[in-house]
């Protein structure tokens, strides 16, 4: 429960109390959830406030537990809109025998963790940690969206006759170095224009690239009257 922001534990006709030895042991740092929960003598104590709970169990059969039934991550999103009237609540059952259809009958519906029916029983730790993680997606949505997604910025891409430019520049300089000659010049060049243009560049990337055309032929000036470009492989 404190992994998952909640606190308010109420303990119904409880096996061992809150200051049992192996339960604080186990608690660990959960310790401040154990020493503030409540004990009641029956579930209606526990429920009294609440506007809306749903109960847990493995088993689904049954009129009662077939009402209203979904798995967490269907039913949390529901149980944490119904807070906003008021204190909800997920009941849990005891390891030996879970809920009695009476106590599942008190509740606005059920909920099922779906796992092999072949032995669908969790510890209870662990429904109890499936549950609050749903519920605290709920919660968690519900606070992103109230915050509002931060908004992407705008991609705009360069329009048509900006790419036309930078193709040209980058067609002169590839030219310059040798990497598009005779008649493979045209098909490589517009491999590269698909390529380039499948990215919508930006008229901040057509810039870069226009950087790169610009180097390139400064380099193939630097080489002119050395040594001929080395002729790429067809
Ligand atoms: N046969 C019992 C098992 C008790 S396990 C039963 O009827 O559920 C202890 C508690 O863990 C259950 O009362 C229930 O609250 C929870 N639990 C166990 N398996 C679950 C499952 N598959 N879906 C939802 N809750 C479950």
């Amino acid at each position: 429960m404190r992994n998952f922001g909640l606190s308010d534990l109420v303990l119904v006709a409880p096996y061992c109390f809150t200051t049992d030895l192996e339960a604080r042991r186990m608690a660990t740092h959960g310790l401040s959830v154990l020493d503030s929960a409540r004990v009641v003598p029956d579930l209606g104590d526990a429920l009294a406030d609440c506007v809306y709970s749903f109960a847990t169990s493995a088993l689904t059969a049954g009129v009662v537990r077939g009402g209203t039934i979904g798995t967490a991550a269907e039913q949390m999103p529901e149980l944490f809109a119904a807070a906003s009237a008021g204190p909800v609540a997920l009941v849990f059952g005891p390891e030996p025998h879970g809920l009695s259809n009476e106590e599942i009958g008190r509740c606005h519906g059920l909920v099922h963790v779906p796992v092999d029916p072949e032995f669908s029983s969790l510890n209870l730790a662990q429904a109890v940690a499936i549950c609050c993680y749903e519920l605290r997606r709920a919660w968690s949505k519900t606070v992103n969206e109230a915050r509002g997604k931060p908004e992407l910025p705008v991609r705009v891409v360069a329009p048509f006759a900006e790419q036309e430019r930078m193709f040209e520049h980058l067609r002169e300089a590839l030219t310059a170095v040798g990497y598009l000659f005779g008649d493979k010049a045209d098909s490589l060049m517009h491999g590269l224009r698909h390529l380039i243009g499948r990215a919508q560049p930006t008229q901040q990337e057509v810039k870069i690239l226009h950087g790169l055309a610009r180097q390139v032929l400064w380099a193939a000036g630097q080489m002119k009257g050395k040594d001929a470009p080395p002729v790429p492989e067809s």
